[in-house]
């Protein structure tokens, strides 16, 4: 069975990592977003995509959550003591990829070559593709000001209401290769447990990609990032009780209107399904608190396909 899955980061590679323990890793392809790159400290971090890369590898650390395990601080440390820029953290092994991503971009290659070559390299069988080999950056509208998402997020720490998004540069990015082509031969689509709006939103602000997927023939599931109307980290949930009215699994699945078939929802959220439409739900326990729980949440995603 073929499976496409459109995923941010961190919550998007632990069920991406639940996925390929139960999928053959070979049939699945990731779609990553790049809304959150950056460039900084003359390096390029797509922090999505090494978030996805690592949690495949196994290099990931569980427990930060974020970046790869036995992470060392040297490099930037010595930037603070320097007066550099500091404020993105970024770690000695982690650096080690940046380094040849961004060589590699400076040659002119674009970024989802380097990706292959850097999945390829880590030994992983699951493709990973860039949305878009295309400029494209998310900003964040707050009372306190615009922002890039990486200023808001990290700098901020994502305390400031968001009262809009824009996605610099969607309207004219194409989707890298092999993005349509996955989705146009999967037998699954998936939309991984990621945040709606800042992790799956500027992929789907491709124009060319939401149209593929509102013209799918295969069915598409997503997994809800909530539980119990709450997000497991980060700003999911306040941001949709201020963009969308609400927590509830319908609210999650407004965000993908015309594009979902089901919606994995915890059953925490069981109570609060009556408003969800066409949407079918498929209740299960959705927190990844380890791999068999991984596995779990990536079975009842894969079970909305008849056999
Ligand atoms: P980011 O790009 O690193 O911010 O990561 P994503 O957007 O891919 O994932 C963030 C979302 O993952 C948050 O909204 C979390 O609520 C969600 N998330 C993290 N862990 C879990 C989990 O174990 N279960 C579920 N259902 N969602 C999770
Ligand atoms: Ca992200």
């Amino acid at each position: 069975m073929r499976i496409v899955v459109l995923s941010g980061g961190v919550g998007g590679a632990r069920f991406v990592r639940g996925l390929v323990d139960v999928a053959d890793p070979a049939q699945v392809t990731v779609v990553g977003n790049v809304g959150d790159d950056l460039e900084v400290l003359g390096v390029h971090v797509s922090p999505d995509l090494d978030s996805i890369l690592y949690a495949l590898a196994d290099l990931n650390d569980d427990e930060r959550g974020w970046g790869r395990a036995h992470e060392t601080w040297n490099a930037l440390t010595t930037v603070g003591e320097l007066g550099g820029e500091s404020w993105f953290r970024l770690g000695d092994r982690d650096l080690g990829l940046h380094l040849v991503r961004t060589q590699a971009l400076q040659r002119g290659e674009p970024l989802s070559v380097v990706t292959a070559r850097l999945t390829k390299s880590l030994g992983l069988e699951t493709r990973l593709i860039p949305a878009t080999d295309d400029r494209l950056r998310t900003w964040i509208t707050t009372p306190a000001g615009e922002f890039t998402f990486q200023e808001w997020f990290v700098a901020r720490g994502h305390r400031d209401e968001v009262d809009a998004l824009r996605f610099e540069g969607a309207d004219t990015a194409t989707p890298a290769p092999g993005v349509l082509e996955a989705m146009e031969s999967a037998d699954l689509l998936l939309v991984a447990p990621s945040n709606p709006y800042v992790s799956i939103a500027p992929i789907l602000a491709l124009p060319k990609v939401r149209e593929a997927l509102a013209r799918r023939r295969v069915p598409c599931v997503a997994v809800s990032p909530l539980i119990g109307g709450r997000a497991v980290k980060g700003p999911a949930d306040r941001m949709l009780a201020r963009l969308a009215g609400g927590t509830s699994p319908a609210h999650v699945a407004g965000c993908y209107s015309g594009l979902i078939d089901a919606l994995v929802v915890d059953e925490a959220d069981a109570g609060a399904l009556d408003t969800l439409g066409d949407v079918r739900p498929i209740i299960t326990r959705t927190l990844m608190s380890d791999g068999d729980a991984r596995r779990r949440l990536a079975e009842a995603a894969l079970g909305a396909v008849p056999a």
